[in-house]
Parts: C-alpha cells; sequence; structure tokens
C-alpha cells in the first residue's frame, strides 16, 4: 500500500502577513530560501518603508525618471495595463488615497471630504510614464504615488513557484495571506486537490463558508473583512474606488479568483469586485483561465463557471445560487 506524505509546514510573517509554506519534505533549508525570496521581492515593492525600488520612483514623482530593475519595471508595466482597462477600479497609482486613509495601519480615519478630492486628482494612472528601452518609471506629478499593494502577493507568489520548480519540487503550497498558489495536488497519489477554504466574512479565522479544492492553481481572495476600521457605525475597508476615493461599496462581501497564475487572481480579484457580480460573470464568460467565486453581502455564493476547481458548500446560512444569478 502506498504510504500517505506527510506535509511539514512552515509559517514567517512578512509583507505585513502570515506566510504559510507546506512542503511534502522535512526542508528547513529550502523554506529558509523560500521565504528569503519573498523578503528580497518586499525590500523591491514595499511602499511602507524606504529604501525600495518602488519608494526611489515615488520619491522622485515630479522630478526624474527612475531606472528600475526588469522583474519591477515588468510588474508596474503589468499593473498599468491594468489600470488602464476600460472601466476598470484597478489603480496603481492609488498611492495617495492609501497613505491617507491608513486602512490596516495604525492610525486610520476617514480623512475630510477635501483631502480626498486633493489627492484623488494625484491618482491618474496615465501620469506614469513608462520607458522600455531604460527600464524607467517616471511619475510626472509631485506627490503622487505608486502603490502595488493588490498585485505584488500574486507576483510574488507565482516567483515562489518558479523557485520551487526550479529546485524540482513540484508538489506544495505558498499561502501569502488570501494569496495561495498550489504546486500539484495534496498527496503524493494522483487526483488529490488542496483545499482551500473559502472564509465566512466578518467571522472568527476558522470559519468557513466552504471549502474550494484544486491541483496546481492559484485561489486568490480580496474581501472587505480583511482590513477594516469601523467608524459612527460605518466599517471602512482597503480596497478603494478610485472614482471616489471612498472604499468600493457594493453587494459584494469578497470575490475569490481561480486561475494559473496568481498575479492574474491578484489583479482580477480587484477588476471583479469592482464589477460585481452580473458584469464580473458577463466579462469572465469569454476568460476560460480566470473563474470567480463571489460572496454576496445577502449571503449568496456564485461561481462564474467552474472548469478549474471544485466547490462544496458547508454553512447552511449561505445559498450557493447558479451563475450569475
Ligand atoms: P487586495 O484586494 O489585493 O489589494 C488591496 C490593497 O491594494 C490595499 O491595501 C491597497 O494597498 C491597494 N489598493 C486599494 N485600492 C486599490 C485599487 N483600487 N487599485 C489598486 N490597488 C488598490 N502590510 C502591513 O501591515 N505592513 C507592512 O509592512 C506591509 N508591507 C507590505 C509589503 C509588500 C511588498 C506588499 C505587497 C504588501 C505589504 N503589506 C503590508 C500589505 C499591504 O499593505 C496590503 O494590505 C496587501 O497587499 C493587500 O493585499 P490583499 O490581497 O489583502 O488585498
Ligand atoms: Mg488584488
Amino acid at each position: 500500500m502506498p504510504q500517505e506524505a506527510h506535509v511539514y509546514s512552515y509559517s514567517a510573517v512578512l509583507m505585513g502577513s502570515p506566510i504559510l509554506l507546506k512542503l511534502f519534505q522535512h526542508n528547513e533549508h529550502l523554506a529558509h530560501q523560500v521565504f528569503r525570496l519573498i523578503k528580497h521581492y518586499e525590500n523591491l515593492l514595499t511602499v511602507n518603508r524606504s529604501p525600495s525600488e518602488v519608494m526611489n520612483i515615488n520619491h522622485a514623482a515630479g522630478l526624474h525618471p527612475v531606472v528600475v530593475n526588469p522583474a519591477v519595471y515588468q510588474l508596474i508595466k503589468c499593473a498599468k495595463s491594468a489600470s488602464l482597462l476600460p472601466n476598470s477600479v484597478f489603480n496603481l497609482a492609488i498611492g495617495p488615497l492609501v497613505k491617507c486613509w491608513k486602512i490596516g495601519f495604525q492610525g486610520s480615519s476617514v480623512p475630510p471630504a477635501d483631502e480626498i478630492s486633493t489627492r484623488l486628482a494625484l491618482t491618474s494612472p496615465h501620469q506614469v510614464i513608462l520607458d522600455d528601452e531604460q527600464h524607467s518609471v517616471f511619475i510626472t506629478q509631485a506627490g503622487m504615488e505608486l502603490d502595488l499593494g493588490a498585485i505584488a502577493k500574486g507576483y510574488i507568489a507565482d516567483r515562489v513557484r518558479d523557485f520551487l520548480h526550479s529546485q524540482q519540487v513540484f508538489q506544495g503550497l505558498i499561502n501569502l495571506g488570501g494569496n495561495v498558489q498550489t504546486l500539484g495536488g495534496a498527496s503524493q497519489m494522483r487526483g488529490t486537490p488542496w483545499s482551500v477554504g473559502l472564509k465566512k466574512p466578518f467571522a472568527g479565522p476558522d470559519d468557513l463558508i466552504g471549502v474550494i479544492e484544486v491541483e496546481g492553481k492559484s485561489v486568490v481572495t480580496s474581501g472587505t473583512y480583511e482590513r477594516w476600521f469601523e467608524f459612527a457605525g460605518k466599517r471602512y475597508h482597503h480596497i478603494l474606488d478610485p472614482r471616489t476615493g471612498y472604499p468600493l461599496d457594493n453587494e459584494l462581501h469578497s470575490v475569490t479568483i481561480v486561475s494559473e497564475d496568481s498575479v492574474d487572481g491578484d489583479i482580477w480579484t480587484t477588476l471583479i469586485y469592482g464589477m460585481g457580480v452580473e458584469q464580473g460573470c458577463a466579462c469572465l464568460a469569454n476568460k476560460p483561465g480566470i473563474e470567480a467565486i463571489f460572496v454576496t453581502k445577502d449571503r449568496r455564493v456564485v461561481l462564474s463557471s467552474q472548469q478549474l476547481f471544485t466547490f462544496t458548500l458547508q454553512d447552511s446560512s449561505y445559498q450557493l445560487a447558479p451563475q450569475g444569478s
């Protein structure tokens, strides 16, 4: 009888997030290399301290272009393209608003309306000028700031997967706090998927609506319940609407994207969250590699399609609604 392989878990806190790595071998050295790789990218991409390549760009806003590492350049280019899609709510230049709301950080508060409108004027993605030859990024207006918080974890999860592949590791899981990338299945027996919990909004950390099962896929969730604060009886969460400067407000509590690459999952959670259920399902109808699981405030779970995963509802206070309903 084949013996069930043991899963070894390694954890760390990086990017202000709990990081979990699962391997089928006890290999502290490999786990250490993975955490070092994540730290390397955090140091390039963070906007929470200086120096970093992204902070160098932000400090030079309105002054001069900054030449950056090719990987950083490609990620910024990808983030700019997502920001310029028609009706996109993804905006790589959202930094001035993120910094004044401070949601998820100490001192979060509702900014005065005039401060929000002043900062909104400093968030045009068109003002982020890229030079493919120089690999330089120039933010044309002083006071503008890039923020890659909605894409960088996805990008890094994919780099961890690629690194593990380069080390001949084809089974495992990396969770960067809401961004899960799986390699292969959850056992050395073929056809055993990984189980990823779909969290119940505003409940305990182990309270699940249901379970998503995948093999070799990314599962990324963006929700209103991860980073938020309450003021005068109203909740304010960290995904901001670049059209208003206030947290995005629609029928959704969360969007989960299942896809091959986690960077796509990270971008599409934000894009689809902005679209809502109906428009989101219509948009994904032509995108077979990107599938969404919506959790609505009125306790429906809507699946855009279901080719890449299986979903089992566990909480009977939620209703599994037919696609697009
Ligand atoms: P997503 O929904 O994918 O993205 C939301 C985040 O994207 C927001 O927090 C904001 O940063 C940004 N954002 C908001 N609205 C928009 C919009 N409309 N378009 C585009 N982007 C938007 N957290 C800490 O507490 N301390 C740290 O030191 C810290 N360092 C980090 C370093 C790095 C390199 C990264 C990638 C993240 C770090 N974080 C840190 C977490 C970060 O602040 C975000 O909270 C996190 O990236 C959000 O990821 P998410 O998947 O939960 O949310
Ligand atoms: Mg995202």
